[in-house]
């Protein structure tokens, strides 16, 4: 299991080099042990790899669903280099060590050990590490989309750093371009143009004073909008004819994606009334849903039986969960490292905390199959 981590470490999967290298360890991992798996290659470096157990029938499948990539290493200098995956006093440092090659290394050391259990587990076992969770989430709609008929599965387990906490419940993620549409002229006349720039001043003005609606939620607390970029502009000499907002809306439970775009658009319709000569469009960057899993469901209660830890709870980042719920089944995030560590120089694992999870996906998945009805 150590090799492994170091080598998906090695496979440096970043968003400029894509996922396939480390899609291939993980392949010729389960191929050495035995397992059959299936690599998914698309574009020129992107994919996704799979692994499946088969049961003995009669019980519905439970989910390991990891993230093949990481984030860029950074500008800050690093004690060891980034993708060397080198140990050190019992930890394995490197990017992706703790968000979530430690994690994906333990499933995977997980799906070996079940595989050479006898009897079978009841119910089908499958793997998925998949592509993009960092940016674009393609490799998650990707594997629902051919897993899709696997549905009701029995439940996901996410094996996202969350130092052995069991998480049921996050804020959604959406991702929102707001531009506003002018008309360029020679900065000598400006009356000849309209200004997307100042066009943008009002727009800005009514954002700050609205609150999308919600209702607050007992974990994750309120909805949040931050405004974090703003671009505009050619060349000192031309009316600018367009100004492009990039804003982070984070949701929780009980908020439609859908009616928040619909809520920025009534302000965009808003504003055109006032100003006819106005325009505007918006763009979805991106858009995770909120997961919120009952924490007292059958999945669950077995779960936390499982590994020993009764209390649940909420976290404030963000997963492909809410993509994986499609497949019907409850979804628990649960792994080793440290959260606080993750997109940071430095990061790094203790191997035992990668043991330690290898351990505990066994005994859930196990019990999870037998006692789920
Ligand atoms: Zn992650």
């Amino acid at each position: 299991m150590k090799e492994l981590l170091r080598k998906l470490i090695q496979a440096r999967s970043t968003l400029d080099t894509g996922e396939l290298a480390a899609a291939q360890v993980l392949a010729d991992y389960f191929q050495s042990a035995g397992v059959e798996a299936v690599v998914d290659a698309w574009g020129e470096n992107r994919a996704n790899v799979t692994a499946r157990l088969k049961g003995t029938g009669g019980k519905p499948p439970v989910v390991l669903a990891c993230h093949l990539d990481v984030v860029a290493p950074g500008n800050e200098p690093w004690e060891h280099p980034p993708f060397s995956g080198v140990e050190v006093g019992g930890c394995i440092h490197g990017r992706g060590s703790v968000d979530m090659k430690g994690g994906t290394a333990a499933a995977a050391a997980a799906m070996v050990r079940i595989a050479r259990m006898q009897p079978a587990p009841a119910g089908d076992v499958i793997f998925a590490a998949t592509a993009g969770e960092e940016t674009d989430s393609a490799g998650a709609t990707r594997f629902v989309e051919a897993f899709r008929h696997c549905a009701p599965v029995a439940g996901v387990i996410i094996p996202e750093p969350t130092d052995f906490d069991i998480v049921v419940a996050h804020r959604g993620l959406f991702w929102l371009e707001i531009t506003t549409l002018g008309k360029a002229a020679h900065s000598s006349t400006p009356h000849l143009g309209v200004n997307a720039l100042l066009a943008m001043k009002g727009l800005l003005d009514d954002l700050e004073g609205h609150h999308i609606p919600f209702v607050p939620h007992p974990l994750l607390g309120d909805c949040s909008m931050s405004i974090n970029t703003m671009h505009a502009g050619q060349a000192m000499n031309i009316v600018p004819d367009k100004c492009t907002l990039g804003i982070d809306i984070r949701t929780v439970p009980g908020q439609d994606h859908q009616a928040v775009q619909a809520d920025m658009q009534t302000l965009i319709d808003k504003r055109r009334t006032a100003e006819p000569a106005f325009g505007a469009a918006i763009k979805v960057l991106r858009s995770v849903e909120p997961m919120e899993t009952d924490p007292d469901c059958d999945f669950v209660r077995m779960f936390r039986r499982a590994v020993g830890i009764d209390a649940t709870r909420a976290v404030g980042f963000t997963t492909d969960g809410p993509h994986f719920a499609a497949l019907g089944g409850p979804v628990v995030v649960f792994g080793p490292g440290q959260t606080a560590q993750c997109h940071k120089p430095n990061e790094h694992i203790a191997l035992a905390d990668v043991e330690r999870a290898a351990d505990l996906y066994v005994a859930a998945i196990n019990r999870c199959l037998e006692d789920c009805p």
